[in-house]
């Protein structure tokens, strides 16, 4: 058996998630007496950021930022049967994100004050999700956004090192590196089988590559890649940094914003922030709380706003981007909303959206989220989420966000439309019994779904990104659907965005349109200029972009591409070369068109992702290591892994046995849009288009209904649009490999039954795989 050679580039929180999940699993199989093969497992991690400033480009343990979204529990994959309770215990703590985060966050009383202090949003979402238990005790509710981001940072730094002390203890076979300060500026696959990389010392820029640089296979989660949006003069005299408030203070200080005696910012001072979404809400909390707007009652635990300090606070902030109508959403919570059922749709129908051969998911769930919120809320569905502008979208979020402020019980139109999305994108259940819906979904229909939503969540865009020949109008509408979506999704927590339109209507907070390139700086006045507008401070925080991950595009040049600019991503992310070769990389990242942001979305993905990946390591690594397996077939690991894929995978039969199930509920959903078009167009008004939509819930009642639509006539153009649509409607479904090449994970229920013939494999030739 030889031992193995494995690159992580990039310790952010998925190269750690990898680095915890390989460890607990191991320490699992040991702890189970399972036999472990202890030849040499070398794993080799890169990183460029310092030590010292914790992880990724989110998690930064100086980052005062607040969470935007709920934190994981430990992972549920790895085999715990049989073991104690406290080697269990010892398992999941490397795991437990929730949980850990919960034990920092109420570790000595001080994280309130802290906050106050700091960041004013934190504190707010903090101060939402923790509660007195009987005893007196504060308990933190983890299942929502609930502090600081930093906080995540240390705990995955705690976690880190748990795990490597474990490791070092128990697992003297697996050889574990972590470099920090030094960049992964190439690898080259000369020979896929055994990429070399090249590395660049941050702090001296040397260069090192060769024999020591040589693997078996290399992981890339290098997260996602951002710029500083300014140069030259501007970004010299610009806050550029991670959103941490002693800096903010020094900034702010430098930029005579800011009284050093009275620990305030000075009332008249104005600043820009760019963007209008998460990065610049980011700020806004922190700036606040330099102020006296925000003040937080102790003893009823509540927060007010003081609105004479707003008085003397005009136009603090002022927002700004390039284009109109952006506006980060929010993200309303509702038990009213959440639980909420719907006669109109059901999760069969939500599901069968996405097995269309060749459509484009998002622009039809857009459009069923439109139809099912208008239902609701007695409107049309072309007056919900409407392209209006950046003013008039903060309005409407202001009015929403005041409407759960009085009524916490509300069904917003905001969190109507969330929920739509996210049902169709994530969880396609709906009502107060999700998990069972779910739990029935995936008994009955075992080989469409895929049992994590992230999953589901990058196949929507694996379906149109891979079509051979997709046209650059469909990539734009792909685009524009997808990113109204996004919004959706990675919404603000609404204690955050609730200040933020407050503080709007109390004309602390306001928009304008410019682009960066449109701010000027004077170094006379000492004041920058956003198209004759002057203010005193400019914020620039980091943006994603497409083009700055070098690393991806020195790798893809050696791929083999679909078309110019698009890799082709195989099945389990692996690229292949001009030879058909499959390179040693898996790639947790895709490029071009910024879809990065797939990947690195949220944490949840990375919980969802990793364990599978670290499962197809463990499989490679035997596959490199043991030379006798199987002859000459072992120089094409990546192939025998695909084998193993493809021997779990349902016969076209099962497979077409499902599908073909699904053709009722799609006609039903089709039609039911369509139906929905024809109304609106027909009767204009949000409470007959309720009243028709009630009408018509099936098929047959629909048609009842269109037959009295016919006599009337102004009504004719819009039924023959109707008719036309309706009889060009097919249902055409993607088949077995389509569907597989639709989405480049390995689903986990695949995995797992992969991993059991795998072990029967290895045991029948006398091999002991690292696996449970
Ligand atoms: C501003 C912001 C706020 C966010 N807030 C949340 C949130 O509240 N909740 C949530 O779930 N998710 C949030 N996310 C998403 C978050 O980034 C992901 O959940 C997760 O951190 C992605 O993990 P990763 O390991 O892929 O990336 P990262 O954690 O960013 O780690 C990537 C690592 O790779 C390193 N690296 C990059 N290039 C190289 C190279 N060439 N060589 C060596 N090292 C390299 C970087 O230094 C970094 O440490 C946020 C993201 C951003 C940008």
């Amino acid at each position: 058996m030889k031992p193995t050679r494995t690159a992580i580039c990039g310790f952010g929180l998925r190269g750690r998630l990898f680095h915890n999940i390989y460890i607990a699993s191991q320490l699992s199989l040991l702890w189970r007496n399972q036999p472990i093969d202890e030849s040499p497992r070398h794993h080799d991690y890169f990183d460029l950021q310092p030590p010292t400033e914790g992880l990724g480009t989110a998690f930064q343990l100086s980052s005062d930022a607040a969470l935007n979204t709920a934190l994981d529990p430990p992972i549920s994959s790895i085999n715990k049967e049989g073991l104690s309770t406290e080697q269990i215990r010892r398992i999941d703590r490397l795991t437990d994100l929730a949980g850990r985060y919960a034990e920092l966050a109420m570790k000595d009383g001080t994280i309130m004050p802290r906050l106050l202090e700091s960041n004013v949003a934190a504190a707010m979402i903090f101060n939402s999700a923790s509660s007195s238990s009987r005893t007196g005790e504060l308990n933190l509710n983890t299942g929502v956004a609930c502090g600081p981001r930093g906080l995540i940072g240390e705990a995955a730094e705690l976690m880190t090192e748990e795990a490597l002390k474990l490791a070092k203890e128990y697992l003297p076979w697996l050889v574990i590196r972590v470099r920090y300060e030094v960049v992964v500026s190439n690898i080259d696959f000369s020979n896929p089988g055994f990429p070399v990389l090249t590395v660049v010392d941050v702090k001296t820029g040397e260069e090192m590559t060769g024999i020591d640089f040589v693997y078996n296979l290399v992981i890339k989660c290098t997260g996602t890649t951002f710029e500083i949006p300014v140069s030259g003069e501007v970004k010299e005299n610009a806050f550029t940094g991670v959103p941490n408030s002693i800096d903010l203070t020094t900034y702010l200080t430098q930029q005579k914003i800011f009284d050093n005696e009275k620990k305030k910012i000075i009332p008249g001072k104005k600043l820009l922030i760019g963007g209008t979404s998460l990065s610049a809400f980011d700020f806004i909390g922190m700036i606040v709380t330099k102020t006296n707007i925000v003040e937080f009652n102790h003893q009823t635990r509540t927060f007010t706003i003081n609105e004479e300090e707003a008085q003397r606070n005009q136009n603090l902030i002022t927002l700004f981007n390039r284009t109109e109508g952006i506006f980060g959403a929010s993200r309303h919570l509702p038990n009213s909303v959440t639980n909420l059922d719907s006669d109109l749709v059901n999760p069969e129908m939500i599901l069968s959206l996405g097995l269309q051969k060749n459509a484009d998911t998002y622009p039809t769930i857009l459009e069923l989220a439109r139809i099912l919120t208008a239902y609701k809320k007695q409107k049309l569905p072309s007056q919900i989420e409407k392209n209006i502008s950046t003013i008039d979208q903060i309005e409407y979020m202001a009015a929403e966000n005041e409407l759960l402020a009085r009524n916490p019980d509300a069904v917003t139109e905001i969190a109507l439309f969330r929920k739509w999305i996210r049902c169709c994108v994530f969880t396609h259940t709906m009502g107060p019994d999700q998990v069972q819906q779910r739990a029935w979904l995936e008994r009955k229909y075992n080989h469409l779904v895929r049992s994590h939503g992230w999953l589901n969540f990058r196949t929507m865009s694996y379906n149109i990104y891979h079509r051979p020949g997709i046209e650059e109008r469909e990539h734009e509408l792909h685009c524009h659907a997808r990113r109204i979506a996004f919004n959706c999704i990675a919404a603000t927590p609404y204690e955050i965005h609730n200040l933020i339109t407050r503080l709007y209507k109390l004309g602390v907070v306001s928009w304008t349109q410019g682009a960066y390139e449109d701010v000027v700086w004077s170094s006379k006045t000492k004041k920058f200029e956003l198209k004759g507008y002057q203010v005193d401070g400019l914020i620039a925080p980091r943006r994603l972009t497409q083009k700055t991950d070098m690393l991806s595009e020195k790798i893809l040049k050696q791929a083999k591409r679909l078309k110019v600019g698009e890799p082709r991503y195989e099945k389990g992310r692996f690229l292949k070369n001009p030879s058909e070769e499959y390179l040693h990389l898996i790639d947790l990242g895709f490029t071009g068109h910024g879809i990065q942001w797939y990947d690195t979305n949220a944490a949840e993905g990375a919980f969802q992702l990793m364990p599978i990946v670290v499962d197809m390591i463990v499989i490679l690594e035997t596959l490199i290591s043991d030379t006798n397996l199987k002859g000459d077939e072992l120089e094409k690991p990546v192939n025998e892994l695909l084998k193993l894929h493809k021997s779990v995978l349902p016969t076209n039969q099962e497979f077409n046995q499902q599908i073909n199930r699904m053709e009722e509920p799609h006609r039903n959903i089709t039609h039911m849009i369509l139906y929905a078009r024809l109304v609106e167009k027909v009767f204009g008004n949000g409470k007959s288009f309720a009243r028709k939509m009630r009408q018509g819930k099936t098929i047959g009642a629909r048609e009842r209904v269109i037959a009295l639509i016919a006599d009337i006539p102004r009504a004719q153009e819009a039924l023959e649009e109707f008719e036309r649509d309706w009889q060009n409607y097919k249902f055409d479904p993607v088949n077995a490999q389509e569907f597989e090449r639709m989405t480049p994970d390995f689903s986990l229920e695949h995995m797992q039954a992969m991993k059991r013939i795998f072990e029967q494999r290895c045991h029948q030739g006398n091999h002991v795989p690292h696996l449970s």
